[in-house]
Order: C-alpha cells, then structure tokens, then sequence
C-alpha cells in the first residue's frame, strides 16, 4: 500500500526453451554463434517455405503447463500475428491467440514466509524474432537472424500481485522452476527470460485502476524498480487532479524511468488468423500424463520439505533449492546418512558455496556425498571438531583426499572426548592454576573460560570444549 493506494500487478514471462533445434526448422537454437549463420529458408521467412513444429516445443510447453497446475488443451491451434518490423522477416510471428496450450493454472509462491497464490491465465507457445545490432562503425541497424524462430512459452499472470516484492518472488519462482524441470537456460543475461510488467492503483474497495504495459524489463531487480516507479508515477498523477492514460511504456534501467511508446489508440492491431501452414496440434490424453509423471519435485514443494523434515530455516532451505546442484547434493548426503541436517546445510551454504561461486562445481571435487555426511556426523557428534573438520575438508578439496578417517589420523585431529583422560588433564591445569582456581570461587565467574581455555590448550586443541567445561566446573564446584 502506497499513499492508501494498492498496487495490482501483472506478469507476462517469455522464455526461450532449451530445445536442440529451433520451433519450426532444424537450424540449431544456440546462444553466442555468429550471425546468421544458423538460418535456413524457413526461419528467414523466404515465400514458398514451409514451417514444421518441434514436438519438443510442445512436451516443454505441457511440462511447464503441469508445474503451473494449468488444463492443458489437447486440442490446439497456432495463429499469425501480423506486425512490421526488421527483426521479423516474414512479417508475423507464429504464436497462439485465442486458444493457448496451457490455460487456468496458478503458482505458489513464498513471500516473507507467507504463501501468496498467483492466478495463472495462460501459457502458450511461440517463435522468437531476430535480433538488431548497432555499431559504431556502421551507420545504421544490423540484423541478426539467428534468434528468429527460437522457441517461447509466454506464461501470462493473472493480475494478483500487489508489490514489487511479491512480484519479484513470482518470477523468481518461475525461474526456478523453468531450471528444475530443465526447458529453459534461464540466463537473464542473454535473454532467455524477459518479461512485460502490467501496473495499475486504486483505492481500497474500489474497481481497478487503468493499467499501464511496460516493456523492456530484462532483469527482476529492474522489474522491482520498473514497478515502483511505475506505481509512484501514477498515484502522483491521480494526486494531482490527473488521470491515467492505457499506453505502453518503455522502461529505461538506466535512467530509472518509464517513457510513453504508443496510447491505446495506436494500439497495434496484430490481425490474428490461423495459421494457414501448420496443422491443428493434438496432443494424446496419454502423452499428457506422461509429461506429468516426469516432473522431479519442484522447487516450492522442495523448500516446504526442507523446512518441515529437516527444519531448516526457509530462507536457508530457498538458498540451497535455488541451486539444483546444492539441492541433489544435500539430498544425496541425507541418503548417505547424514543426521544432522542443519549442520550439512551450514556446510553447503558455507565451504561448498565458496568453491561454487568460484566457478568449480562439486563433481570436480573428490569430494561424494557419502564423504560430506561422514563428515558432518563426525561434528556433529563431537567425534572431531569444527575446526578440525575444516581441515580435513580442505584436505579433500585441495590435496584430493579421499578417506576421511586416514586424514583424521594422519593429522591427528580426534577429539578426546574420554572422559578419563579429559578428568587428568583437568586436575594438572587446575593444581597449575591455583590463584584462578581462588579468584573463581571468590565470585569471578570469567575466570571459568581462562581455566578451560588452559585445559584446551594443554590438550593442544583436542579436546571436546562441551565436555572439558563440564568437568573443570565439577572440579570447581
Ligand atoms: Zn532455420
């Protein structure tokens, strides 16, 4: 709620799909090549050719369609929509209109703990447009066609979201998932996900407001400050006696503001019809649970598990879920046994992030789950300890090794936790110790952590601190 207005928001999310070739040819969808070097007559629009769909594009989209509890339309036809532009050689897009692949689903998501369901209204497929490159050294625009004809999923949202926070969580969400069920690259840097921010205020009680399109949103924090602005712009202006005009506006990042590209009477009329080229797609009851029987646990589902069986902290276990690859290994070490798994997710969130966000991922390690949850019980039950552990961690990390246990007693870290032993080493500090012994039953309660820390250090580190304090407060007492 800003200034006793509420802020309605509403997503639409494109995201290119990860298939080996592109939705209507087979021209290689891949990132980073030279230009136009993957084209062929079909994806370069040439009169007379033909376009033939991707299944794959059809499975991933369903996948999604699943994930996002949408009815999936087994029976379903593509349209053109009509548009000039240079990135577009045919001078249409092949998208769905009227009767989208998935429709009616909604989304979960997590915001500051709470669970907050997001409508969705539909997701269908699509093609993707050429790219328009500037140089300095030419005096206009390059056309790059080897994005035409990329595969999409626009995923539409139901207008739910009522902050920038709750809309940053959706697309976080959605990001997530697209990676978890592995149809999308998902690298906002290169584009694969883009999205179109629809805002709109109003009072409290009253009907909705009249909703602005902005466009050009290529990353979630600037969909954060986009929204913002956006929602600001607009209360000021009904504020100030004013009214808000339907229009598409385009957000600049870098300046921080949104700017007015056409109203809604030069509203593009895109003159929707069937395209005329491609076959109705009819996708069989059988197939469609299939691709339902395939989806791994998602993300959401994942975070809830964590919380509940393990009880780790949400935001800890949203940190680990984020990253497929933390997430398969926590899971695989709780398999190899490991019973302490908040400690393991310290371990995961800590050490094995460092080495991660360097760019090295754990298979390039020797370090197995089997290894990693040995280790973590070996703490955790006060067999070595936290220090010691990290030894012998970066002995598995850096020199390779590969039994816990030889690195334990090669670098004799064990702890003792011999209670007989730990009762010796406790008389000597004491009887060495005589005027802290003194000064602590005078009252002076710090002497106690001198005393053990005397103890530790006559046992050169080693011994379990939990139990050492116990026994010099016995011989204290
Ligand atoms: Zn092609």
């Amino acid at each position: 709620m800003i200034k006793g207005y509420e802020v309605v928001i509403g997503l639409e999310v494109h995201a290119e799909l990860n298939t080996k070739t592109k939705i209507y040819c087979s021209c290689k969808n891949s990132f980073g090549l030279e230009v136009n070097t993957q084209v062929c007559p079909i994806c370069l629009g040439m009169p007379g050719t033909l376009p033939t769909l991707n299944e794959s594009v059809v499975d991933y989209a369903i996948k999604m369609g699943h994930a996002l509890n949408c009815g999936i339309n087994r029976i379903c036809k593509q349209d053109r929509k009509n548009y000039f532009y240079p990135d577009l050689p045919k001078s249409y897009q092949i998208s769905q209109a009227d009767i989208p692949l998935c429709h009616d689903g909604y989304l979960d998501v997590l915001v500051n703990g709470d669970t907050k369901r997001i409508g969705i209204e539909r997701i269908h497929i699509e093609e993707d447009a050429g790219k328009l490159l500037h140089s300095d050294k030419f005096d206009g625009s390059l056309v790059d066609f080897n994005r035409c004809g990329v595969p999409l999923i626009e995923i539409v949202s139901r207008p739910d979201m009522r902050s920038s926070e709750e809309a940053k969580a959706y697309l976080e969400t959605i990001k997530s998932i697209l990676k978890y069920i592995d149809i999308s690259d998902c690298k906002m840097q290169e584009g694969s996900i883009r999205c179109d921010v629809n805002v709109s205020v109003h009072k409290p009680g009253e009907p909705f407001g009249t909703r602005c399109e902005m466009k050009n949103v290529n990353s979630f924090s600037a969909a954060v400050r986009g929204i913002d602005y956006e929602a600001n712009r607009q209360i000021e202006l009904l504020e100030s006696g004013g009214t808000v005009v339907q229009e598409t506006r385009r957000w600049d990042d870098a300046k921080g503001e949104s700017i007015s590209m056409r109203s809604k009477e030069d509203a593009q009329d895109y003159r929707y019809f069937p395209e005329p080229d491609l076959l109705t797609i009819v996708v069989p009851e059988e197939k469609v649970k299939m691709l339902k029987d395939t989806l791994p646990e998602l993300p959401n589902a994942k975070i809830m598990r964590y919380v509940s069986d393990y009880s780790l902290s949400q935001t800890d276990a949203a940190m680990i879920v984020d990253v497929p690859e933390k997430s398969k290994f926590f899971d695989d070490c709780i398999s190899a046994g490991c019973t302490a798994p908040k400690l393991l997710s310290n371990w995961i969130l800590g050490e094995i992030s460092k080495f991660m966000n360097e760019g090295v991922s754990i298979e390039q390690t020797s370090l197995t789950a089997s290894m990693l949850a040995k280790l973590v019980n070996y703490i955790s039950s006060g067999k070595i300890s936290t220090a010691a552990g990290k030894t012998v961690f970066d002995a598995i990390i850096n020199e390779n090794a590969d039994d816990i246990d030889k690195v334990i007693e090669e670098k004799s870290l064990a702890q003792i936790s011999d209670i007989s032993m730990l009762e010796e080493l406790a008389k000597e500090v004491l009887a060495a110790n005589e005027k802290s012994v003194q000064d602590y039953k005078n009252g002076k309660t710090n002497a106690l952590g001198y005393l053990v820390g005397q103890c530790m250090k006559a046992s050169k580190g080693k011994a379990n601190p939990g139990a050492m304090k116990e026994i010099v407060l016995k011989y204290l007492a």
